[in-house]
């Protein structure tokens, strides 16, 4: 049996005919950047994950860029993230000349350790620090309600890089009362890909920034366009970071089977789940699975606390593992192998860096293929071969 880590054929041959029809609506209209379509979508996907506005952009990597541009990040200036993330969250921040600072992530959650962040807060004498960007990543939220206690302490911004968790919500806890928020409703921004891997994945580039505040939901909207109000006006440098309107209309069509594809991927997470716990590979220490850090008061989980962007496994030999399954026809993959703090990128500054539970996780996890229309068949399949593989 051949199991790819991600299969978007069959996701395609269900919903040929609607985006095939959606595109060509965009064709006939001529109308292919901007516009009524990006306009829908911003509408759509701000209301989705609890923000009052959206703006669509050219990439999960541009939302991030343009949203620290809208905050004035700039040469001299440091900003606070996780080691343990995609490179487009610390790559904006080098790209502005600012200075990425690290806060070492928490083992179970792999997200950002808030206890950590206030360290290097403290370590911060000049306050050189402007922004923090936590991730959520693999589809679970960052652990927010400390987060932005942290932040508000130190009148920090916080931008959510909630590029692998549309829709993931996390649980502020008041007395009896629990209120679950989404991703991207919580910071003064959230930044979104539409990369095809991601949950909510269009037919090429695309991302979007939501926002509660109208004033930095203007200036995000200005500086997409070269800052330019009005046409050929510049009272600031933005870029081009403007969205699709082929992208816009393929995600409108595949935003309305969003819920359905998550409700796919926790089945599929909690099958593996129960198949691990049966096969005694975590009894006998060789599989961690992913656990379900967040829980509301009654102790119950929240069927949107984590959406399954990746399903990790945390394994002894993960490199041996990895060419087993491989060798089996079996997709996975490692993210990341190389946590940021180490990149070669940083010159001499990767020398300042010691963060081991990122360093840990870069070297002992594993991503098993979790796309909702993976079958049973194929998840005992992984299974099998990975008690195999340790037998
Ligand atoms: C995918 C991703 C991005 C970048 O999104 P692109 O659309 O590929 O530019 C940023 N941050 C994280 C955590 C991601 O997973």
């Amino acid at each position: 049996m051949k199991v790819p880590l991600l299969d978007l054929q069959a996701q395609f041959v269900d919903l040929e005919d609607e985006l095939t029809s959606a595109v060509t609506q965009v064709l006939r209209s001529t109308w292919y950047i901007n516009g009524p379509e990006v306009v829908g979508l911003e509408k759509e996907v701000a209301e989705y994950c609890g923000a009052n506005h959206g703006i669509g952009v050219s990439s999960g990597t541009d939302a991030l860029l343009v949203a620290l541009m809208a905050l004035d990040i700039k040469e001299g200036d440091e900003v606070l993230t996780t080691p343990y993330s995609f490179f487009a969250t610390m790559g904006v921040i080098l790209r502005l000349g600012a200075r990425p600072v690290f806060a070492d992530i928490d083992p179970v959650s792999y997200n950002i350790d808030p206890q950590k962040m206030r360290q290097a807060l403290e370590a911060d004498k000049d306050k050189k620090i402007k922004a923090i960007i936590p991730v959520h990543l693999y589809g679970q939220c960052a652990d927010m309600a400390e987060i932005l206690k942290i932040a508000a302490e130190y009148k920090l911004p916080v931008i959510e890089d909630a590029a692998q968790a549309i829709g993931a919500e996390y649980p502020f806890v008041d007395g009896n009362e629990v209120k679950w928020q989404r991703a991207g409703s919580m910071g003064v921004a959230g930044c979104f890909s539409f990369f095809p891997s991601k949950n909510l994945g269009g037919i090429g580039d695309g991302g979007m920034v939501t926002c509660q505040d109208e004033e930095l939901a203007k200036k995000i909207e200005l500086l997409r366009n070269h800052g330019a109000h009005p046409k050929y006006y510049h009272s600031m440098v933005g870029g081009n970071f403007r969205l699709d309107a082929i992208q816009a209309a393929a995600l409108r069509v595949k935003l309305r089977y969003l819920d359905s594809w998550h409700k796919g991927r926790k089945a599929n997470g909690e099958l593996y789940n129960r198949l691990f716990a049966e096969s005694g590979l975590i009894e006998s220490g060789k599989v961690v699975p992913p656990a379900a850090v967040y829980k509301g008061v009654a102790g119950e989980e929240n069927s949107a606390s984590h959406i399954y962007n990746q399903y990790i496994i945390r394994v002894t030999d993960r490199d041996g593992l990895r060419d087993w399954l491989l060798k089996n026809e079996i997709g996975c993959e490692i993210y990341y192998p190389v946590p940021m703090h180490k990149q070669e990128c940083l010159g001499s500054d990767a020398d300042n860096w010691s963060m081991p539970e990122a360093e840990k996780a870069a070297a002992e996890t594993l991503a098993l293929p979790v796309y909702p229309e993976l079958t049973d068949e194929m998840q005992t399949y992984v299974v099998e071969n990975i008690k195999k593989y340790y037998q």
